[in-house]
């Protein structure tokens, strides 16, 4: 596995002079108003390439953190940005946020000035980094990506780098739930690939043990290349994407119902249930 950094003048496809990190806030399914803070922002950058990324086609894929913007570039983006109308505060934007060695900065910094709760959405790829385990302890919450219960689906739906397995990001979440008190939820996109694997799902849902499991299947359009405007909401997409082909509602709500069935006493949402 390459485990270079990655050359920053070779890929910025922004003027950070004028680009701001932080966005919205854009109205979330699970936590109301949240505030985006995008650590990645020069291109779209992950240690994985999922074929419903909101991004599109991962860019730069790379599982080695190194700084991507600095930590007083983005707390002077979100004083001047629109805080106090948000609920929340989140790390997520142009990939993987675990990538930007300066996360846990961050949340402090925007933590502290806000005096907001924090979330970060990880793909769990560098959860093997007692500093990245360490950094992700110091937001309020924390949502890990599980879409694949077997290596084969790992390969199929998350497209990862070079050296990221199933098991070990599995192993990983599992450290990390011991250590972590805030709140964990796993978040799991079906697809037709991964939707025959729910009682594989179940197993991992006992192992990790998370405070709540979103179960969903992708809607936001697939953008034809990068935008940096593919980081927010997706209301009113005004560069080129094509539609994706969600699962049915009806088989969705299928997948919940087994899920909630196999795993008695685990919190389980997903917007299945608001189309009932
Ligand atoms: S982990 Fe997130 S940002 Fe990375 S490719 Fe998948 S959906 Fe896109």
């Amino acid at each position: 596995m390459n485990d270079e950094p990655i050359d920053l003048d070779a890929i910025t496809r922004v003027d950070l002079r004028s680009t701001s990190t932080v966005y919205g806030p854009v109205r979330s399914w699970r936590v109301g108003f949240s505030l985006g803070i995008d650590l990645l922002c020069l291109n779209s950058i992950c240690s994985f390439n999922c074929t419903y990324c909101q991004l599109g086609s991962i860019q730069v894929k790379t599982n080695v953190r190194q700084l991507f913007v600095t930590t007083g570039k983005v707390l002077s983006d979100l004083a001047a940005g629109n805080w106090r109308k948000a609920d929340i505060i989140t790390l997520s934007g142009s990939g993987e946020p675990s990538l930007a060695s300066n996360m846990g900065e961050v949340i402090e910094g925007a933590g502290a000035f806000t005096s907001k709760p924090t979330l970060v959405l990880t793909n769990g790829t560098l959860l093997h980094l007692p500093s990245v385990r360490q950094e992700l302890g110091l937001a309020d919450r924390v949502y890990l990506k599980l879409d694949a219960a077997t290596e084969e689906s790992l390969r199929r739906v998350n497209r990862p780098v070079e050296g990221v397995t199933l098991k070990g990001i599995v192993e990983s979440a599992c450290k990390f739930r011991r250590e972590y008190e805030g709140y964990l939820a796993l978040q799991m996109m079906f697809v037709h690939s991964n939707q025959r694997e729910v009682e594989a799902f179940a197993k991992l849902i006992e192992r990790v043990q998370p405070d709540e499991v979103q179960v969903n299947t992708p809607t936001r359009p697939y953008p034809d290349g990068w935008y940096l405007a593919s980081r927010g909401s997706h209301e009113g997409v005004d560069y080129p994407a094509k539609p994706l082909k969600p699962l049915a509602p009806e088989t969705l709500r299928d997948i919940v119902n087994q899920l909630r069935e196999a795993t008695p006493g685990s919190k389980i949402v997903s917007r299945a249930d608001e189309s009932d």
